[in-house]
C-alpha cells in the first residue's frame, strides 16, 4: 500500500463521519476516540475543516456571546486547584461579599451599552441553600429582569435542594452555569471539597426546575484525552445546551500553577471533536483563550466553536470586546446576542435524550 493511499484513510473516515453528523447522526465513542487520536497536521486540518462544516450547518454565521460579573468574590470554601479565588491558595485575587444592587445594575448597563443581552452573576463560593442569602440572590435576579437590561443568568455553585432551584427560576433566572470541570475519572485530581456526583445532582434540581443548563470544562489540568472524551459524552448525555471550553490559565499560588500549557493545535482539536460530539450545543470558547491560544485565536470558529466569552473573567484579563467583534467582522461571522438557539437544540443527537439544560463556565 502506498503512502499516499495511507494517509486517505483517515481523510475518508473523517468525511464519512462528518456527513452523517450534519445528516442528524451522531458519533459513538469508539468514533469519537479515533478523533481525537488524529496525530498528523494535515488530519487535523481536515478534522477542524469537518467541524467548520457541522457548526456552518447548525449555526450558519451567528456567533453567540456571553459576559459576567463576579458578584461575589474569593474566600471560597471548596479547593479546586486551577483556582485562584480558592481560600486554600494564596493568590492575591480579590475578596468580597456578595454585590448590592448598584454594581450588577452598571454591569447590566454596561452590557446594554455593548448589546450584550444576558449578564452570568457569578459567585465564588460551595453552593446556594434556603436562607437569607438564597433571598437576596433572587432579589438581583428579579431587579435585573425587571430593568429589562440584560437577562440575568447565574453561576452560583452546587445546589442540593430542588426548592432552591425553582426559586431562582421563579425569580427570572433561564439559564445556569455549572460545569463538570473534567471526567468523574479526573475530578477527584483537581477538587475533593466536593463531587462529581454533586455536580451531576444539581444539573438534574435546575433542569427539573426548567433551567437551562450551561456545562462545560476546563482543558490543560493534566487529563488525558480520554478524560476529555468522557466528559464530552457526559455533556451529551445531561443534554447541556451550552458547553463552554476553558483552558487552563495557570495561576501562580495554586496547585496547578506549573502545569504546562497546552499546545495551541491541541485546544483547537479538542474543540473540534467537541463539535462532533455536541453538533448542535453552544460550544462556548471561554477562560485561558488569550493567553493559550495567542494569534490562533480566529481559528476557535474553523474548530467548530460558536460562542465565545466576552468581557473579562472572573479574576483574569480577556481581550479588550472591541477586538472580539472586529474579529467576528473579519470573519463574516455576525454576534448574536439573544440566545443560545434553544429551541434548535431541542431535536435528539443520534440516540440521545433531547437537550433541555445547560450551564456557563467559572474559571
Ligand atoms: S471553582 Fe468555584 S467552587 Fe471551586 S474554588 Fe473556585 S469559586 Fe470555589
Amino acid at each position: 500500500m502506498s503512502v499516499r493511499s495511507l494517509d486517505a484513510l483517515p481523510r475518508q473516515r473523517l468525511a464519512e463521519l462528518g456527513q452523517r453528523v450534519i445528516e442528524g447522526g451522531s458519533v459513538s465513542r469508539e468514533e469519537a476516540a479515533f478523533l481525537f487520536q488524529l496525530n498528523q497536521p494535515a488530519d487535523i486540518f481536515d478534522l477542524l475543516s469537518w467541524a467548520n462544516r457541522i457548526r456552518e450547518h447548525f449555526k450558519g454565521n451567528k456567533v453567540h456571546l456571553c459576559s459576567i460579573v463576579n458578584a461575589k468574590a474569593g474566600g471560597c470554601s471548596e479547593n479546586c486547584s486551577f483556582c485562584s479565588q480558592s481560600s486554600f491558595y494564596q493568590t492575591g485575587s480579590p475578596k468580597y461579599g456578595f454585590i448590592d444592587p448598584e454594581p450588577v445594575q452598571n454591569a447590566a448597563e454596561e452590557a446594554q451599552r455593548h448589546g450584550v443581552t444576558a449578564v452570568g452573576l457569578v459567585a465564588a463560593w460551595k453552593g446556594l441553600q434556603e436562607g437569607p442569602m438564597l433571598d437576596e440572590v433572587c432579589d438581583r435576579i428579579r431587579e435585573m429582569a425587571q430593568s429589562g437590561k440584560a437577562r440575568p443568568d447565574a453561576s452560583l455553585g452546587i445546589i442540593k435542594s430542588p426548592r432552591v432551584a425553582e426559586r431562582l427560576k421563579e425569580a427570572g433566572l433561564e439559564c445556569y452555569g455549572h460545569n463538570l470541570e473534567s471526567s468523574r475519572r479526573f475530578f477527584p485530581k483537581h477538587c475533593t471539597t466536593h463531587t462529581f456526583e454533586d455536580r451531576l445532582q444539581t444539573i438534574q434540581h435546575l433542569k427539573s426546575a426548567g433551567i437551562k443548563i450551561c456545562s462545560g470544562g476546563i482543558i490543560g489540568m493534566g487529563e488525558t484525552w480520554e478524560d476529555r472524551l468522557d466528559m464530552a459524552f457526559t455533556l451529551r448525555e445531561i443534554g447541556a445546551n451550552v458547553v463552554p471550553v476553558n483552558i487552563l490559565n495557570p495561576i501562580p499560588g495554586t496547585p496547578f500553577e506549573n502545569v504546562t500549557p497546552l499546545p495551541p493545535m491541541e485546544i483547537l482539536q479538542t474543540i473540534a471533536c467537541f463539535r462532533f460530539i455536541l453538533p448542535r450545543q453552544e460550544i462556548m470558547v471561554a477562560g485561558g483563550r488569550t493567553v493559550n491560544l495567542r494569534d490562533l485565536q480566529s481559528m476557535v470558529f474553523l474548530a467548530g466553536a460558536s460562542a465565545l466569552m466576552v468581557g473579562n473573567y472572573l479574576t483574569t484579563l480577556n481581550q479588550p470586546i472591541e477586538k472580539d467583534l472586529q474579529m467576528l467582522r473579519d470573519l463574516g461571522l455576525d454576534p448574536d446576542w439573544d440566545n443560545h438557539g434553544f429551541a434548535d437544540q431541542s431535536a435528539p443527537i443520534g440516540s440521545c435524550p433531547p437537550a433541555a439544560a445547560r450551564e456557563p463556565a467559572v474559571v
